[in-house]
């Protein structure tokens, strides 16, 4: 009897797909990054500072994903930056057809960098390439240390962990050191930044690291 593996069929056509998205992002020189966390992290207040810090130095376009709703695309477009905003209409993560089929609605060659905020959800965005160059993951310490051996997927594909909501640490009981020391147990050349999205703390090592992959990706443009 025939055996069909479903769940890699639908991966083998997704990074297909992920490598067109690849292709077309080398061709106009735009740096891609996948944001992903836990629904309420801080993904779009990290999204909205990182804009207004770079703002006059990369250009900057956003895909929100979303399972509904446009809220969060209607914030990054209140600060001039092109948004669109995808509805998964259940699905708990973003896919490379959905990113592909988005594209034609963003000024992609007018862009530096590129910014996908994947659904919330600490499990499958983590399985799915969407021709980004790079994933980074938010973790709020509001999570708890635990989550690192709990989902270590998400902390092995990413190549930055931002830690958010630091300024609630004097109120919380977290083990900063463990999130440290597990995640880099997991994936030792993950780029760690501590930082208060809210208040704008700690955001210059994640912006710079994103304004040089931005650099770099326009240099080698095709
Ligand atoms: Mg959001
Ligand atoms: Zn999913």
């Amino acid at each position: 009897m025939a055996k069909i593996n479903v769940v890699s069929k639908i991966l083998e056509a997704n990074d297909r797909m992920a490598s067109d998205n690849r292709k077309l992002f080398a061709e106009k020189g735009l740096f891609v990054i996948n944001l992903m966390s836990s629904p309420g992290a801080g993904k779009t207040t990290v999204i909205e500072n990182t804009i207004r810090a770079l703002a006059g130095s990369v250009r900057i376009g956003v895909i929100e994903g979303d399972i509904q709703g446009t809220s969060d695309a209607e914030r990054i477009g209140a600060l001039g930056a092109p948004v669109v905003q995808i509805n998964t209409g259940g699905a708990c993560h973003l896919d490379a057809n959905m990113i592909r089929e988005t594209l034609p609605s963003l000024p992609i060659s007018e862009l530096d960098l590129l910014i996908i905020e994947n659904v919330g959800n600490l499990v499958c965005p983590a399985e799915f390439d969407v021709g980004e160059d790079s994933k980074a993951m938010l973790l709020s310490i509001t999570e708890g240390e635990d989550k690192p051996l709990k989902y270590p997927l998400m902390f092995q594909e990413s190549r930055v962990l931002l830690i958010n909501k630091m300024d609630l640490a004097p109120y919380l009981d977290v083990d900063m050191e463990k999130i440290r020391k597990d995640s880099l147990s997991l994936n030792p050349a993950l780029k760690i930044f501590e930082i208060s999205a809210k208040k704008g703390d700690g955001m210059y090592g994640w912006t710079d690291w994103l304004t040089e992959k931005a650099r770099d990706k326009g240099r080698k443009k095709m």
